[in-house]
């Protein structure tokens, strides 16, 4: 009895000295300083949307390295390694590669100097600033371990290394690439993102909805040029483009519930070009963020009547007034699997614990392109995670940085660490040996 009792209790220190720790723990923990390299020369070395070329090659390389078969420029610069390790389903897990044109002044040792030609001509400064490098990381370190850990699953591992999510449309660009034909169909899709707002190595989500839908409209207000001390004579584009920004924001406030989310935000503002010169054309750069699709089509939908209408009172004739277009690369609203969520999470919770975990939360609008991988005919049951990358410390004295700042930075150690752990375990539970 006594015996017994002591092993309890030195059980239980070592559990809170946090002492104790899996053999999938021990072997991430083994890797580390691998996936450490890796991943700082990732941040070294960002590249931008659809130019992720020595970032893809080194994605190749270590999948290869692995005995992955590689499958290379599907969708321009993205990649899949496929490991066929017997009979089962075929899971798919997805990072993104793509840095973004900031300036790192994180103030971080392995800082990236790197500056490359954007697909406009222009010489741009270079950042992770979103946290790709880590995906990246994760990504080899759980094909890692999944290499280790043959003789424990059953199936196909298809990893995608995917081009542009900054710039959007990079998951439609493998869609339209015929990814599925080029390489099979998954049966499952698991993705993850680590996030600057929760404690580094903490695991968040939920089992609907992640992240708002995401469109970026333009609006080219026309109008009819003039010397800036006649106004009368023709019809002022800065002007209305002013009347149309603040109406833009009337179809939040008044056209959608007030217990529904909805977004639009008019993030540029061009026209004219001298202080006299009364322009002819304004150009409006807008995002629209919505949780459900009924949302989103209604501020699709608004904004073009309300630009028009806007113009109309302010008297632009029919034949000019403001072209409203929804670009292309809108990315539908991130909404996990619920069974699937479920699953994941239990695969999580038995290998590391409930203290593993944070409540996922929603605080902002932001968008992911990777429903567009699933969203396909029929749908891809996928869930998506994230991982926290900021030491508790300063979460609480307020001292860190979000996405896309120059000042970005995450502690890459328990981020990575935990990642490569709760990814790894979701894929053996989703491989696992009838
Ligand atoms: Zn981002
Ligand atoms: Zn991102």
């Amino acid at each position: 009895m006594r015996s017994t009792k002591t092993i309890l209790v030195v059980a239980a220190l070592a559990l809170q000295a946090g002492a104790y720790a899996s053999p999938l723990e021990d072997a991430i923990a083994s890797d580390y300083p691998y996936l450490d390299g890796l991943f700082k020369h990732l941040h070294l070395n960002p590249e931008l949307s659809l130019q992720e070329f020595k970032t893809s090659d080194r994605m190749a390389e270590e999948m290869s390295a692995l005995g992955f078969e590689v499958t290379r420029n599907i969708g321009k610069t993205g990649l899949v390694g496929l490991m066929r390790n017997g009979r089962g389903p075929t899971l798919m897990i997805r990072a993104d590669m793509d840095g973004l044109p900031v300036q790192e002044k994180s103030g971080l040792d392995y800082s990236s100097k790197a500056t490359q030609v954007n697909l406009e001509g222009m010489e741009m400064p270079v950042m992770h600033a979103c946290g790709h490098d880590m995906h990246m990381t994760t990504l080899i370190g759980v094909a890692r371990r999944m290499v280790e850990l043959k003789d424990e699953w059953s199936g196909t591992l298809m990893l995608v290394a995917q081009p542009a999510e900054e710039a959007g449309g990079g998951a439609l660009g493998m869609v339209a690439d015929d990814i599925y034909g080029q390489v099979g169909r998954p049966d499952f899709a698991l993705a993850l993102h680590v996030i600057a707002k929760y404690p580094a190595g903490k695991i968040a989500f939920s089992d609907g909805l992640m992240y708002s839908s995401a469109d970026s409209v333009k609006i080219t207000v026309r109008g009819v040029a003039t010397h800036g001390a006649s106004p009368q004579l023709g019809r002022d584009p800065v002007y209305i483009g002013s009347l149309i920004v603040v109406a833009l924001q009337g179809i939040v406030t008044r056209e959608v519930s007030p217990i529904e989310p909805a977004l639009i935000t008019v993030g540029a503002f061009r026209g004219g070009s001298a202080p006299n010169v009364i322009a002819d054309n304004a150009r409006l750069d807008i995002t629209v963020r919505a949780n459900t699709e009924k949302t989103r089509y209604q501020l699709l939908d608004s904004i073009k009547r309300v630009a028009e209408n806007t113009a109309r009172a302010a008297g632009v004739p029919d034949d000019l007034l403001p072209i409203v277009e929804v670009l292309s690369e809108g990315a539908p609203t991130t909404t996990n699997d619920a069974a699937l969520a479920r699953r994941v999470r239990e695969a999580m919770l038995g290998g590391m614990g409930a203290d593993a975990f944070v409540d996922w939360r929603q605080t902002d609008m932001g968008a992911e392109d990777f429903p567009d991988l699933v969203n396909v005919d029929p749908p891809i049951p996928s869930v998506y995670f994230e991982v926290g990358g900021t030491p508790p410390e300063d979460l609480e004295a307020g001292t860190w940085a979000g996405h896309h700042s120059p000042l970005f930075k995450i502690v890459p150690e328990p981020a990575i660490r935990k990642g490569v752990e709760a990814m790894t375990l979701s894929a053996l539970e989703l491989l696992k040996k009838p």
